[in-house]
């Protein structure tokens, strides 16, 4: 039990560090485009959901929308990597 408690605390104390790193500068410009591509994967996630349960004339409607997440969270990832290569915010 002890264990476990320590090592819970080592996780979260971890996790704050991953969430602001001391050597990463923060960057508004970069946490919008990733939370674009946060957003934009969210969207695809569930077009591809809702392909696989379409059935018929539904499933043409489906694909069409899961092939427009797709491109789009595509162009997001791409803006991002984008920026980091020019920004070195990253
Ligand atoms: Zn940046």
């Amino acid at each position: 039990m002890q264990t476990l408690l320590l090592s819970d605390s080592f996780t979260l104390r971890y996790h704050r560090l991953q969430v602001s790193p001391v050597d990463v500068p923060s960057c508004r410009a970069r946490e919008i485009l990733q939370a674009r591509v946060r957003a934009d994967l969210k969207v695809y996630a569930e077009a591809v959901n809702s392909l696989q349960r379409s059935v018929g004339p539904e499933f043409k409607k489906s694909q069409k929308a899961a092939e427009r997440a797709r491109l789009a969270f595509e162009t997001a990832g791409k803006k991002l990597a984008d920026h980091l290569a020019s920004h070195k915010c990253g």
